[in-house]
This record gives structure tokens, sequence and C-alpha cells, in this order.
């Protein structure tokens, strides 16, 4: 059996509260924190090792790449977050420079089979500049893409309509960022889609179906409004990486959207964005063709544009 072993490379705000979150819910054997600054990563692993004794066994410290050589996953969090104001976008520079510093120590000492896990933003292209620089597989280098925003519809919808949020099934797909789309046509709540399910409310009780669009403005933007109260995001975002750790550690076959290559559906060719895929040991296992109706597939392919184009834009400007 291969060892549960996860390397969280960035040791801010999403990488040590990923790594706290993953330690908390007993996913992983054993957890590496790294981090350019190395003290930080340090401070993380000591702080954590202090509450062991509450907790079943983990191994957990503060390392270097070499230390990757033997990860079953590895979690890429470094590198600049959004001030506010700020798109996911606007940090693409910065953080292409943070990940060719990262990639060019940390790829020659990745495990044979390795996933690979991009949470830096924007998450979309900087999983498709990990897959295009690592030539791994592209079902082993995927990037969180829009799981968080996905719980965050999930909950979004919950209480509009007074049920348990994991009772919803529904899915934003896309680019996690400001063109990504809330599926409204594929979400269920025990079988039934939403009309359907509110044909079944008393009269009144609910707005869920007249509230569509507000819904899914609150979920695209929800980022910027925690980033202008508080700084940062970075809670949610752990429970999603948490989540998606435990899919590949424990070869669950869960349906996540994560985020990773798209070679044909939808008429998509050659961009990383989010998409349900069952997610497992072998990192993205499967793509699910869920049939969105016109509209949505019409702004799928728009979302796709914007990453290709920044894509495109940001390897022109570092002359690759
Ligand atoms: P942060 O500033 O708290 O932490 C970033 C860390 O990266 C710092 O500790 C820094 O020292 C480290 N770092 C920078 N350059 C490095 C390098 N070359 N090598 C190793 N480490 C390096 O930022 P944060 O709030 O943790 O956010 C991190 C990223 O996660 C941002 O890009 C943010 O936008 C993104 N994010 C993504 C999601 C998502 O759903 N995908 C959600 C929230 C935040």
């Amino acid at each position: 059996m291969r060892k549960k072993k996860v390397a969280v490379v960035g040791a801010g705000f999403v990488g040590s509260t990923a790594a706290y979150t993953m330690l908390m819910n007993n996913t992983a054997d054993e957890i590496v924190l790294i981090d350019i600054n190395r003290g930080k990563a340090e401070g993380d692993a000591l702080d954590m090792n202090h509450g062991m004794s509450f907790l079943p066994p983990v191994k957990f410290y503060s390392g270097w790449y070499g230390d990757c050589a033997d990860a079953a996953l590895v979690v890429l969090t470094a590198g600049a977050a959004q001030k506010p104001g700020e798109s996911r976008m606007d940090l693409l520079g910065r953080n292409l420079r943070v990940f060719d510093d990262i990639l060019s120590q940390l790829l020659p000492n990745l495990a044979p089979d390795a996933v690979l896990l991009t949470v830096t933003n924007p998450v979309d292209v900087l999983t498709q500049y990990v897959l295009e620089r690592s030539g791994l597989p592209a079902s082993r280098v995927m990037g969180s893409g829009t799981v968080l925003d996905t719980s965050r519809l999930k909950w979004a919808i919950a209480g509009h309509i007074g049920i348990d949020p994991r009772d919803v099934k529904a899915f934003v797909i896309g680019e996690h960022g400001d063109t990504e789309v809330a599926a409204f046509s594929a979400a269920t709540v025990s079988g039934m889609r939403l009309d359907q399910y509110c044909a079944q409310c008393p009269e009144d009780s609910c707005d869920a179906l007249r509230e569509l669009s507000k819904l899914h403005g609150e979920v695209r933007d929800a980022a910027y409004g925690i980033i202008e109260k508080k700084g940062a995001t970075y809670y949610a975002v752990a429970l999603a990486v948490n989540r998606i750790a435990q899919a590949v550690l424990n070869d669950q076959k869960a349906i996540l959207t994560v985020s990773g290559l798209v070679d044909g559906p939808y008429g998509i060719r050659g961009v990383c964005l989010s998409l349900p895929r069952v997610v497992g040991a072998g990192g993205m296992e499967r793509l699910l063709e869920v049939p969105y109706d016109e509209e949505e597939a019409r702004q799928l392919r728009h979302s796709a544009e914007t990453i290709r184009e920044a894509y495109r834009v940001a390897g022109a400007a570092a002359g690759k």
C-alpha cells in the first residue's frame, strides 16, 4: 500500500490552513510543509506538533523539495494572493515567476506516480502551466478549480430551500473566477431538478427559482467580499483541498469539479478548466459530460476562451 503522504508548498494562509485541516481530519499519515520563508513553515510545523497529543498520530514537519520524493500528492499554494479590488487574473505575472522557481526544484524530486494539485490563483492558468512544464499525464495535474465555488453554490441553494447543503447536487464549472458558470440546469435535490423540487414547496416558502442569477453573482463574487472584510480566504478552500486529498489518498472515485485539461467536450480544446470529474488515486480518472443547457454551454466556452487568452498573453509576455 502506498504511503498517504502530502507535501504542501506554501505555508501562507491557504497552505497552512489546508495542512491543519488535513491534520484534524486524519487525512494523511505524513504531511510536509515547504515555504521559501522557512521560518514560517518551521513555526507552523512546531505549532501543529504541539497539539499532537490530542490527535491520532501523523508525521508533520517542515522540509524542502527533497521531501516530496515519496509524496502521493503535492499541493501548490505558494504565491501572491488577491488584494482588495484585484481579480485572480491580476496575479498571473507574479505567480508564474513563483511557479517557475517552485517547479524547477520540485519536478526533479517528484515521485513517479505523484498527483499535483494547484491551488494558487489564477488556478486554471497555473494548472495549465504546471501541466505543460511537467510533461506529466494530464490526469495527474489538476487544480482545485471550482471545488470551493461548488461548495459555496450548494450552501447558497440550501439556504434558500431550507435543507442540508450536502443534499444539494450542483456544479460551478469553467474558470475559478469572474467567468465561472453556475450550472443550474444540472442542479438536483433528491433526484429532482430545482424547478421540480420548488413546485412541491408550499407557496412562497422558498424563492430559490426567482433568485438564481442573484445566487450565481453571490457565489462568483464571494471571495471579493471576504477579502474586503478580512484580507484573505482560507478556511473553505482548506476544506476543499482536504476533500480532494481524501479522494486521491483513499482512491475514493469522488465526483469533484477540479480543474484539468479539456480536449473535445463542449467544443473546448486544449485548455484547463473545471468540470465534474471522477477523482481517485490516479488523479482525474474520468470527465463527466453532463448535458448542460445551451446558455450554460455557451458561457462555458466563453470561460474557456478567457483562460486560453490569459495563458497566451502571459506566455507571450514571458517570451515562452
Ligand atoms: P499568503 O501570502 O498567505 O501565502 C503565500 C505563501 O507563499 C507565503 O508563505 C510565501 O512565503 C510563499 N511563497 C512565495 N513565493 C514562494 C516560492 N517561490 N517558493 C515557496 N513559497 C513561496 O497567500 P494565501 O492567502 O495563502 O494565498 C495563496 C494563493 O492561494 C493565492 O494565489 C490565492 O489567490 C490562492 N487562493 C486560491 C483559492 C482557490 O480556491 N483556488 C482560494 C483562496 C486563495
